[in-house]
């Protein structure tokens, strides 16, 4: 075979459910609040008990409508609440409120970008619905938990069309999704807690062809790790039926991190067929073009257009500009503490080193600490005048940014102000050339890179405060006599 063997493509299309960060869920005014004892946020409106009437959410509407015009979706001004009907333990009503065919949008598009080459993924739909209760199984007991904490919970899909043709695309498409939902503020994106889920449907089929191959949809998969590695999996598998002249099975497989590979969870005898039909507790959703207008002039900055201004603007690499503003918040952070000290490349540098480290070690959002622009701005500013060198200010940043005090305070109260004096320094500088002859032989014989050990000596002896412009002027003056 070997010579004649086909070469095959990936065809992978994404179903993403995004939780909604509305205070209260889709049609009751429960709590959508993640981690209180189970149980806790019900009525009998998201419970299903009969005689009750849902009531829709307005907010989770306009939350819709946000992602729907920040994608270039086309809004559909009616669109309809459907049943879809089917029994599992997690679902009180017997049926799931969604919507089939008139969703709130339809078409629109994600770009991805992969080390600078930009590919769109267009949309078929995105439409919104209800979440369902969460199952707790204990295997030390003979029966599993239900939790309807989470039923009822709003919910937008966004469904991809199937052109995605990789694990990095799919993983790419995801996070960007992930970073647009959280700029617009209508989805926190937690993979772990479920706040974004994702299924994925992949099929494969000889280079070239047009004609698609029989797909297999992928669930349980909670981080990108995971979807990656599970479509990887999946990817080889197929090939691998394909080349033994077996055919490829359509169902549902479920990623089991474990082994790193998918097993079947129910095929397509046993699929559903849900009996959609309008759900007669609901009247249809009429969007007024003044309400979609306003959400329209409300949108952010989107996170691709975010990137192309600060690249125009402030100098900086692409490496840089791709972390500050995958939080809208640390982009923001660092616009307010450039209107202050202009000198982005000094300020993008410091964030993305000190200040990021102390931000992942909290886990916190960098407006939820006590680190003001203005003292940021401060802080550098010292350094730029020579008042203080490098190393003090990482020194004091810890309580700059755990306490809010002003940098000028510690400075001054602990005598941290940079030595310039080329008196003062000098000696010391001959102190240390003194203490190290060999090493000043060394440099004598041409290693002049060795001068930076010599700094660093006169530093330490400083304790720091020493600044080291002049102290290499001095050092080289001395050396090269
Ligand atoms: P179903 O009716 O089985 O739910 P849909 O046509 O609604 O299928 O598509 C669901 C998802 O599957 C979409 O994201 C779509 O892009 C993707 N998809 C459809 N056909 C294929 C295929 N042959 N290979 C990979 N993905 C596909
Ligand atoms: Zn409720
Ligand atoms: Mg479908």
């Amino acid at each position: 075979m070997r010579g004649n063997q086909m070469e095959f493509e990936a065809v992978i299309g994404l179903e993403v459910h995004a939780q909604l960060t509305t205070q209260t869920k889709m049609f009751c005014s429960c709590s959508t609040k993640f981690g209180n004892p189970p149980n806790t946020q019900v009525c009998p409106v998201c419970m299903g008990l009969p005689g009750v009437l849902p009531v829709i959410n307005k907010k989770a509407v306009e939350y819709a409508l946000r992602l729907a015009l920040a994608l270039g979706c086309k809004i559909n001004f009616v669109s309809v609440m459907a049943r879809k009907n089917y029994f599992y333990p997690d679902l009180p009503k017997g049926y799931q409120i969604s919507q089939y065919e008139l969703p709130i949008a339809e078409g629109g598009a994600v770009e991805i970008e992969i080390n600078g080459q930009k590919k769109k993924i267009n949309l078929v739909r995105i439409h919104m619905e209800e979440d369902a209760g969460k199952l707790i199984h204990d295997e030390k007991q003979p029966y599993s938990y239900v939790d309807f904490n989470r039923a009822g919970v709003p919910l937008l899909e966004i469904v991809s069309k199937p052109e995605i043709s990789s694990p990095e695309e799919a993983v790419a498409y995801l996070k960007t999704l992930r970073r647009i939902v959280r700029y617009l503020g209508i989805c926190d994106g937690n993979m772990e807690e479920g706040s974004l889920r994702c299924d994925a449907n992949v099929s494969v089929r000889p280079k070239g062809s047009t004609k698609f191959g029989t797909k297999v949809e992928l669930k349980n998969m909670n981080s990108f790790k995971h979807v990656e590695r599970a479509l990887s999996y999946e990817i080889k598998r197929q090939i691998g039926l394909l080349l033994e002249g077996k055919e490829i099975i359509q169902e549902t497989r479920l990623y089991d991190e474990a082994t790193q590979t998918t097993h079947p969870m129910r095929g397509k005898e046993e699929a559903h067929d849900y009996c959609y039909f309008p759900d007669p507790d609901l009247i249809e959703i009429q969007l007024e073009e003044e309400l979609i207008e306003n959400v329209k002039t409300e949108l952010p900055e989107l996170p691709h257009v975010k990137k192309q201004r600060f690249l125009q603007t402030y100098g900086l690499t692409p490496y840089e500009v791709d972390i500050l503003i995958e939080e809208k918040s640390l982009a923001d952070f660092f616009e307010e503490t450039v209107k202050l000290y202009n000198n982005p490349k000094a300020i993008s540098n410091f964030m993305l080193t000190e200040v990021l480290r102390y931000l992942n070690r909290d886990g916190k959002d960098i407006y939820e600490t006590n680190l003001t622009s203005q003292n940021l701005a401060q802080l550098l500013q010292l350094v730029e005048k020579g008042l203080i060198s490098m190393t003090i200010a990482k020194q004091v940043f810890p309580e700059v940014y755990e306490k809010g005090i002003e940098p000028k305070k510690i400075i001054e109260e602990r005598g941290l102000i940079q030595e310039s004096s080329e008196d003062k320094l000098k000696s010391v500088c001959e102190e240390v050339l003194k203490e190290n002859p060999k090493e000043v032989e060394k440099y004598k014989a041409g290693k002049k890179g060795i001068i930076g050990f010599f700094v660093g000596q006169v530093l330490k002896k400083t304790q720091g405060k020493a600044n080291p412009k002049i102290v290499n002027k001095i050092l080289t003056e001395l050396l090269e006599k």
